[in-house]
């Protein structure tokens, strides 16, 4: 049986005057690897922030496991268990590899970090080459990389992915969806991904998403929308 984790109920969310998300309901379920695309400008990542409270909606719900977070501070979110791996990865430039991951377990109980860092190390056996090289100087695959670590070093119970695949060439796309697939089947985590690149999202995905100006367009399994000749001729060309 289906059992919602996020609830996104109704939510419109504001820039000022701007109405960036009109009305958008969306459920991830536990275990569930759900991706949310659409083009530049749709609201994709107004739509994460909006769950982890800022922006905050103005009206509609985010429930997260049976609990209203809409009016929720941004830190209490994320001590309830959402990890937020944000677009641009936003790593600590200046700090190492180590130090980054180590930042992220600062809401952990410390018990877990050795258990942690491995699961960490064994998903992406670069970062532990790099343990002591700086954030900064790390490759963008590398950086991005160190951003889900990052995330996943605070156990949560959601992890929440803003277009990992960013910028990055192929390959190294290919190895962060394959670690992606790799963190919700061995651990069973579940992940909300946003993504431009929709047919690696699409391919991975049990559930999409697709949102057009604000509002959800579409929705149904990954399959079903991969082989949806609107979605291949709006998102898929060239894919
Ligand atoms: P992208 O893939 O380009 O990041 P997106 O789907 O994630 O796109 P958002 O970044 O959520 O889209 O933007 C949704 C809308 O809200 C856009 O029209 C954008 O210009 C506007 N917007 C986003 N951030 C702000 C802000 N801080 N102030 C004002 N308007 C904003």
């Amino acid at each position: 049986m289906a059992e919602p984790i996020l609830s996104i109920e109704g939510v419109h969310t504001y820039y000022g005057k701007i109405e960036a998300l009109k009305g958008v309901d969306v459920v991830v379920n536990r275990g569930e690897i759900v991706t949310l695309i659409g083009s530049n400008g749709a609201g994709k990542t107004t739509l994460l922030m909006t769950v982890c409270g800022d922006p905050r909606a103005r009206q509609g719900r985010v429930i997260f496991e049976g609990r209203d977070i809409t009016a929720m501070p941004t830190d209490q979110i994320v001590r309830l268990g959402i990890a937020h791996s944000p677009e641009g990865r936003r790593i600590f430039g200046r700090m190492s590899v180590f130090e980054n991951l180590q930042m992220g377990a600062l809401t952990a109980d410390p018990k877990h970090f050795d258990e942690d860092i491995r699961k960490v190390y064994d998903l992406f056996p670069r970062l532990k080459e790099r343990r002591d090289q700086r954030g900064g100087t790390l490759s963008g695959g590398e950086q991005q990389m160190l951003a889900i670590g990052r995330a996943l070093m605070s156990r949560p119970r959601l992890l929440l992915l803003d277009e990992p695949s960013l910028g990055l060439a192929p390959l190294v796309v290919r190895q962060i969806f394959a670690a992606i697939k790799e963190v919700n089947e061995r651990e069973g985590m579940t992940i909300f991904l946003v993504e431009q690149n929709a047919f690696h999202a699409l391919k991975l995905a049990h559930r999409a998403y697709v949102l057009l100006t604000g509002q959800v367009a579409l929705s149904g399994s990954g399959a079903e929308l991969l082989a949806n000749p609107e979605i291949r001729a709006a998102y898929l060309e060239g894919g």
